[in-house]
């Protein structure tokens, strides 16, 4: 028997599972090393943030999953990799042996730019914690709506980042909170002020540029203030409550919560496991999403950096990997030769604008606006419940 660890339920282990479910893979001993049970499905986060879905909705059961695959589920996270003696380490102590891994783990933001920002704030992955984040918030927001306290009490929220997620967040996030102040409150009125702060001079620097300006104009209509141009140094609590984000231009800026969506970044583990990586640390692979230094190792999403290829940290690119993934790992095992995996150039971008509206981009085409919103979040809505009602 072979012994093969799945490393991580992300989007592309999540579709190689479903696919070992009517395509087991013979004499192999799957396991799939998971931190967490309920995987989130990143392309409706931000709607289940503006409290369209359920969090049962937008959450792949890893536990049902790995049942109807007949495979070995442990919960706990690998926080050791040593490629060359093929061992892994769990958070719960447990060392694994390997004939084969397969990785995906995802990223976490990079906070090794801004002072503080391991202490405070929160990043928005790991998204379980995020959520914990964003649950307490609702809270004392419906506490103090419930109260009638929002007059007095005015709550401002940062996020710093102003990529796809940190727009798409900010948006949803502003939603929620107003949705949840209309019900609430007798006067309607809100005291809530929602800052991003991004370090380029346009918004969604991965997209063309006139989604990114569409973009700044909606958030500009919908009273979020945006900073562009503004790198955050430092974050330091303030004396009574919340933080103070200290930029490098002398900006400073106060916020009573803080979200950190900054690029993407490889977890420490991976720079000590004697794997190749790129330059930010994240697994080099070949076009068979094979560890260019140690064939044995496989690797998908945002935690892969194919080496011929310049891709961005995307779902889509997970999702779309799942299936190449499944089927190298089943040739491999039946002794065949692996077959490359071709990333499109263009893909198209879906992005709720928090009022079941959505726009989309795709290369440098972009439609948004006007009678095509609700279509377009209708047409996004379709096709992410489709993906999760594949799952068991
Ligand atoms: C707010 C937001 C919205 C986004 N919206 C979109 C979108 O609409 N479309 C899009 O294409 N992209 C979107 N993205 C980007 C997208 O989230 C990522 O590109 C995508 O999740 C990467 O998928 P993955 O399968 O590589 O990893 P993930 O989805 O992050 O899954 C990794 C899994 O591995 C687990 N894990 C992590 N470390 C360990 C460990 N050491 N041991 C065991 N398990 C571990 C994690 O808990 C997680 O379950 C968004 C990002 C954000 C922040």
């Amino acid at each position: 028997m072979r012994k093969l660890v799945l490393i991580g339920g992300g989007h592309s282990h999540a579709i190689a599972l479903h696919y070992f479910i009517k395509q087991p893979l013979v004499n192999t001993q799957i396991t799939l090393i998971t931190d967490v049970l309920q995987a989130p499905y990143s392309g409706m986060l931000p709607g289940y943030i503006a409290g369209f879905y359920e969090h049962t909705e937008c959450h792949i059961d890893l536990d049902k999953l790995a049942r109807a695959a007949g495979i070995e589920i442990v919960v706990a996270g690998v926080t050791k990799l040593d490629a060359n003696n093929q061992q892994l380490v769990c958070s719960n102590g447990q060392v694994f042996t390997y004939d084969l891994i397969s990785i995906n783990t995802g990223s976490t933001p990079d906070l090794s730019q801004i002072i503080g920002a391991n202490n405070y704030g929160t990043p928005v992955k790991p998204v379980p914690q995020f959520l914990t984040a964003w649950q307490d918030i609702l809270e004392s927001w419906k506490h103090d709506q419930n109260n009638n306290q929002n007059e007095e009490s005015l709550l401002t929220i940062t996020l710093v980042g102003g990529g796809a997620g940190g727009v798409e967040l900010a948006l949803n996030m502003q939603q929620q909170l107003v949705n949840i102040c209309k019900l609430k409150s007798k006067s309607g009125n809100h005291n809530l002020k929602i800052n991003l702060i991004h370090r380029n001079l346009d918004l969604l620097p991965n997209y063309n540029q006139q989604v990114g300006k569409y973009l700044r104009n909606l958030l500009h209509d919908r009273g979020i203030e945006i900073y562009l141009g503004e790198s955050v140094q430092e974050i330091v609590p303030k004396n009574n409550a919340g933080y103070n984000l200290r930029c490098e231009s002398g900006l400073e800026v106060l916020s009573d919560r803080v979200f950190w969506v900054t690029n993407a970044a490889a977890p420490a583990w991976v720079k000590t496991s004697g794997l190749a990586t790129d330059r930010s640390g994240f697994i080099a692979v070949n076009n068979y999403l094979q560890s260019t230094s140690h064939p044995q190792v496989f690797a998908v999403g945002d935690i892969a950096a194919m080496v011929n290829y310049q891709l961005p940290k995307a779902g889509v690119f997970a999702v779309r990997q799942g299936l190449p993934l499944a089927h190298n790992l089943q040739r491999l095992t039946q002794g065949k030769s692996l077959q490359p995996y071709k990333p499109q150039t263009r893909y198209l971008g879906l992005i709720g604008t928090g009022d079941r509206e959505a726009i989309a981009v795709y290369g440098n085409w972009g439609l948004y606006g006007g009678i095509f919103g609700s279509w377009l979040w209708r047409w996004k809505d379709g096709i992410d419940q489709k993906f999760m009602r594949q799952f068991p």
